[in-house]
């Protein structure tokens, strides 16, 4: 399965107009900071001369992802976005407001992977949106986007798809991540925006917040390398990585939250399968008088531990699979 090419000849992007052949560094201005300084989130277009799909790889729509950031300048570094055919647009950090402030959010306190489509006349956030959906997403046959999990929550690398789409179904199977999770949309989401818009959409989440994992960044590049080879742009010169283990496709997933605050002692690891009633984590006080043990309520895998050393009750601790194929 190979994407159609919608866009073939002059890209025009930014008031740019870019031919077969071409590279570009454009910035997405969009905002000023209070000082009037205007925020410039760069643009990396890199067109082949012979034409096919156009391929938009974001991370940073949370400002404090780095790990996903990191994996779009590793894209960058070893040239993996100089297609043989087609065009790759990368957008390294989308939110450059939370990154500049170590922050999830944009300076509005928005969270901008709940305000796509946007709105011209919303929130900062949601007019950022409305620019990118209108001026650089409709550009995108396929995209695929950076994130990690959220705080102290550590997602095992996983790609993030729904149930139904067949396209998005072989992409991710030629990505091939250690898990292949379907899930619903979430409103507002960038991923659903996708969606509707009819653009297949791979999500990758992996490691945690203001961390780097460098062999987390390896599985993601690894499945760069794969679905930019399927699709016919990955330089013949770059290798493409073999399949050692075939994605584990989860269908349904559930958290286990803390039933006490304290300090977190986790006594699994991630990708790690459980049993029901296998001992996940202790809980206990800082006195000592009090130790609390977390039992794995079903058999599943660990997809996500929250590295925190103390959590309150009702914190997710662990993100476990139910029901697997
Ligand atoms: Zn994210």
């Amino acid at each position: 399965m190979i994407i159609d090419k919608k866009h073939s000849e002059d890209l025009e992007i930014l008031g740019e107009r870019i031919k077969l052949g071409e590279s570009r560094k454009l910035n997405f201005n969009n905002a000023r900071l209070f000082t009037g300084t205007a925020v410039e989130v760069p643009v990396f277009i890199e067109r082949s001369i012979n034409p096919g799909p156009t391929v938009l790889i974001t991370a940073g729509i949370h400002g404090d992802e780095v790990n996903g950031i990191e994996i779009v300048r590793e894209i960058l570094t070893h040239k993996l976005n100089k297609p043989t055919r087609g065009t790759v647009i990368c957008m390294p950090i989308v939110n450059i407001f939370g990154f500049i402030n170590k922050s999830r959010f944009f300076p509005d306190g928005r969270d901008l992977n709940r305000q796509f489509p946007g709105n011209s006349k919303g929130s900062l956030a949601s007019r950022f949106a409305y620019n990118f959906t209108k001026e650089i997403l409709p550009l995108a046959d396929f995209c695929m986007d950076f994130h990690t999990g959220g705080a102290d929550r550590y997602n095992a690398a996983q790609i993030r798809i729904e149930h139904g789409n067949e396209t998005v179904s072989q992409l991710a199977a030629v990505f091939n991540a250690p898990f292949t999770l379907y899930g619903n949309q979430i409103d507002g989401s960038y991923r659903e925006l996708c969606y509707k818009m009819n653009i297949p959409i791979l999500l990758n989440e992996s490691g945690k917040s203001l961390s780097f994992d460098k062999s987390i960044c390896k599985e993601a590049l690894s499945g760069v390398k794969r679905v930019l080879a399927h699709l016919e742009m990955l330089s013949p010169k770059i290798e493409v990585p073999k399949v050692v283990e075939k994605s584990i496709l989860i269908h349904e997933t559930t958290w286990i939250r803390a039933d006490f605050s304290g300090f977190l002692h986790v006594k699994t690891n991630l990708h790690d399968f459980v049993t029901k009633d296998q001992l996940i984590a202790r809980i206990s006080d800082p006195f000592g008088d009090m130790r609390h043990s977390v039992l794995a309520k079903n058999s599943g895998y660990i997809i996500n531990i929250n590295q925190a050393p103390m959590v309150y009750q009702g914190d997710a601790i662990f993100h476990i699979s139910t029901r697997t194929e």
